[in-house]
């Protein structure tokens, strides 16, 4: 990628960029603060439902195309199964489809997807590179929060993809996702620049904020900043064979 176009993705996460004059642009990696340094946490795993073990792709959509587990069937357009690099090394999770996901059937698409998007650019990745998805796979109807029981239903679906994806790394974006997937309470801010284990395989998991509130709130977005830098920081140790887990 261009550094023009890496520099107009950072503005639109509102990531002041400073050239001394005579000198390029700085890499991206060196652009924003350093993330905060990495303390292991572990989570406790909420026991997922078999609804999807040992699917393969296929299986698993068509499973999800027709599922009717919670009551979230009755009210959604269509479901939103996922999208992206079926072999990516990075995997972001979101919480639920909304109105304009519902419709297309694609996650992270609208005014906070396209954010999304400008957040994987600055990171040098295009959406294709990664695989997305979400907790749940329906609509909760005026995008309300996910009920745990929807949550749990939902579950297996997404164990199965992360499975099947088996990515390095893994990056819980808003809060409603991470303490879904962390089965905590904990506030996202101590959650953020943190490395956890998800799951019995303990899946490396960061956690940064939903594109959705940092349209509300643009001044949180350096923060966002600061998770990337730290999720890519984390994923190169992983990529050198460093243990970044307890
Ligand atoms: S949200 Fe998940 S569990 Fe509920 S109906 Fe949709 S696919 Fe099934």
């Amino acid at each position: 990628m261009t550094d023009a176009r890496r520099l107009a993705y950072l503005e639109a996460l509102g990531v002041d960029v400073y050239v001394r004059r005579g000198l390029a642009p700085p890499a991206a990696a060196t652009t924003a603060a350093t993330a905060a340094a990495a303390e292991p946490a572990v989570a406790d795993v909420v026991p997922s439902p078999a609804a999807a073990a040992g699917l393969d792709w296929a299986a698993l959509r068509t499973a999800v195309a027709a599922c009717t587990r919670c009551t979230l069937h009755a009210t959604r357009t269509q479901t939103v199964f996922g999208v992206g690099n079926r072999s990516a090394r990075w995997m972001f999770i979101g919480e639920a489809p909304g109105a304009e996901e519902d419709r297309q059937g694609e996650p992270f698409v609208g005014r906070a997807g396209q954010l999304l998007t400008s957040m994987l650019r600055a990171l040098g990745f295009a959406r294709e590179d990664v695989y997305i998805a979400n907790v749940l796979k329906c609509r909760p109807p005026g995008n309300r929060d996910p009920k745990p029981d929807e949550a749990a239903q939902c579950r297996g679906y997404l164990e199965r993809q992360i499975e099947l994806v088996a990515p390095a790394l893994i990056v819980a974006v808003g809060r409603i996702a991470a303490q879904n997937l962390l089965a905590t309470d904990t506030a996202l801010a101590r959650l953020r620049g943190k490395v956890h284990a998800l799951g019995p395989r303990g899946w490396p998991l960061i956690v940064t904020y939903h594109p959705a509130y940092l349209l509300r709130s643009p001044g949180e977005k350096r923060k966002a900043w600061q998770d990337l830098l730290f999720a890519r920081q984390v994923f190169a140790r992983l990529e050198a064979g460093e243990r970044v887990l307890p």
